[in-house]
């Protein structure tokens, strides 16, 4: 066999984002330009945006609906993700047992209600999203992760979350790579998506519905005038009585977002289509969404045209909440996260990799959605789910319309909700801090033991995930 040249395979990778880059996108609809008024004004047309906006005209057809959008529609997070819409609204059933576990039962049940409200919505406005339901498979590649999903499966019966503990040949079974000792099956807690897909379909939905979108309109400023919040793009200007912020994590216009939410670049690859030969070779014949057991992790699943999409693991804070073209096409990440591919699937060596590229992640100090609200409750913003948000968006959405509209609900309700996790110090501390974090977890990943610092973290319920 010739030595792999993993440069020259990332160097063949289009840099680009596979589900969006497609002719199927949508013409970008025009700026805007000059003063207008509206009920409800959205800053942010990704999956929190778009939810807001559907969920609010599905609820009242006559309210005024404005959504500006710096970019085009899911140019963030929302297009450039793995497509695995989960039931979770706490990052994982464990991350949720750890920071709100008096109010995990709730969750759950929302969660589940949220995942059905996802598929329903697909169904009743025709949004063709390959969207379906599957088994989500967290594998283990050392010892303590073996044990660490057993402790899991433990768990997982005390609280009836259903579930299979699979010792190695039964990982094996469920797609062949010799580096898998075990794996814990979750079963009807995800859906995969197309998300560009499902973002389009929002978008037709909520213009059907009667919203007005303005992309390339950048919210630069939002003040109060009283009644009403004026919210200027520079080139226009809407004045709203209610207004949802939903950028994640470019944490802006609002500055009290920049303390919870930090902006994480995750990278992604995108294989060609599989032979069937090499379908057959890796087996995965239920095509589950995979994902290892550690702590810095890679999430896999394959795609309708039998491609891989593999992604994570190397997950980059850049100082100052650093965003933007730049930080998209780290060859490096992308290099290191092909070998990973091809240790795990010796078997598709030669394989190629048709796109690459990156996103950002906004992240939180509890990995989860954080929420707030100014302006006497004028605004709300809802923003930080983590590396899990595809599915969580809409309950985000959902919450972010209740605190504008000032509705007491068992979501306002939740800790969650009511109390903001433990901001993230400011520069150059903060950068020093997640750096830190990283070395500690990479660490904990070869030893399969948390270092002191994760544990002082751990105490304080605090810490650093993609
Ligand atoms: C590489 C990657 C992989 C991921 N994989 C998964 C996954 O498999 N499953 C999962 O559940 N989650 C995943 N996530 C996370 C998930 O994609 C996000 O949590 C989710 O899309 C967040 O949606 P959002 O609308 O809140 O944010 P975004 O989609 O990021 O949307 C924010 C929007 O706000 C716009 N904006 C920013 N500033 C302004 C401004 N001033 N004025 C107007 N507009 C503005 C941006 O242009 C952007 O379109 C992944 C994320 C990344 C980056």
């Amino acid at each position: 066999m010739t030595p792999r040249d993993t440069k020259a395979l990332i160097a063949a990778a289009e840099p680009a984002v596979f589900w969006s880059d497609n002719p199927d996108a949508p013409e970008p609809r025009p700026p805007l330009r000059g003063p207008l008024t509206a009920d409800l004004c959205i800053v942010g047309a990704g999956f929190t945006g778009l939810w807001a906006a559907l969920q609010a005209l599905e609820e009242d057809p006559a309210r005024r609906v404005v959504l500006l959008e710096a970019e085009t529609v899911a140019f963030g997070a929302s297009s450039r993700n793995g497509g695995f819409c989960e039931a979770s609204l706490t990052h994982g059933f464990f991350n949720g047992l750890s920071h709100w576990a008096q109010d995990l039962a709730i969750l759950e049940r929302m969660g589940a209600d949220n995942l059905d409200a996802i598929i329903d919505t697909t169904r009743r406005h025709g949004i063709e999203a390959d969207i379906r339901r599957t088994d989500q498979v967290s594998l283990a590649l050392t010892g303590w992760q073996v044990d660490a999903l057993a402790e899991g499966a433990k768990i997982y019966a005390d609280h009836d979350v259903s579930h299979t503990l699979l010792d190695a040949d039964g990982a094996r079974a469920v797609a062949d790579s010799p580096t898998y000792l075990g794996a814990l099956v979750d079963h009807g807690s995800l859906a995969l998506v197309d998300p560009a897909r499902l973002a389009w379909g929002l978008r037709d939905a909520v213009l059907a519905l009667g919203a007005s979108l303005y992309e390339r309109s950048r919210v630069t400023s939002i003040t109060d005038a009283g009644s009403s919040l004026t919210v200027s793009t520079g080139a226009g200007e809407v004045s709203a009585d209610r207004v949802v912020v939903a950028t994640n994590a470019w944490a802006e216009p609002v500055r009290q977002m920049r303390r919870y939410i930090v902006p994480i670049y995750d990278h992604v690859l995108m294989t060609e289509p599989l032979s069937g030969t090499q379908m057959a070779e890796i087996g995965w014949e239920d095509r589950q969404g995979l994902a290892d057991a550690a702590n810095q992790f890679h999430y896999y699943r394959l795609t309708s045209d039998n491609r891989i999409l593999w992604g994570g693991y190397d997950a980059n804070y850049y100082f100052g909440n650093g965003m933007g073209p730049s930080y998209e096409n780290r060859t490096a990440s992308h290099e290191l996260i092909a070998d990973h591919f091809f240790d795990t699937f010796p078997q598709l060596e030669g394989l190629g990799f048709s796109h690459r590229w990156a996103g950002p992640i906004g992240t939180t100090s509890k990995f989860a959605a954080a929420f707030g609200c100014r302006y006497d409750d004028k605004l709300a913003w809802a923003a930080g789910y983590t590396g899990l948000g595809v599915g969580a968006s809409r309950f985000g959405a959902r919450v972010a319309l209740d605190l504008v509209d000032g509705l007491d609900t068992e979501r306002t309700q939740l800790e969650m909700v009511r109390k903001k996790p433990m901001p993230f110090p400011p520069e150059p501390l903060r950068s020093l801090a997640i750096q830190a974090t990283r070395r500690a977890i990479a660490k904990s990943d070869r030893t399969g033991r948390p270092g002191p610092l994760l544990r002082t973290l751990e105490r304080f319920g605090v810490g650093f995930d993609s």
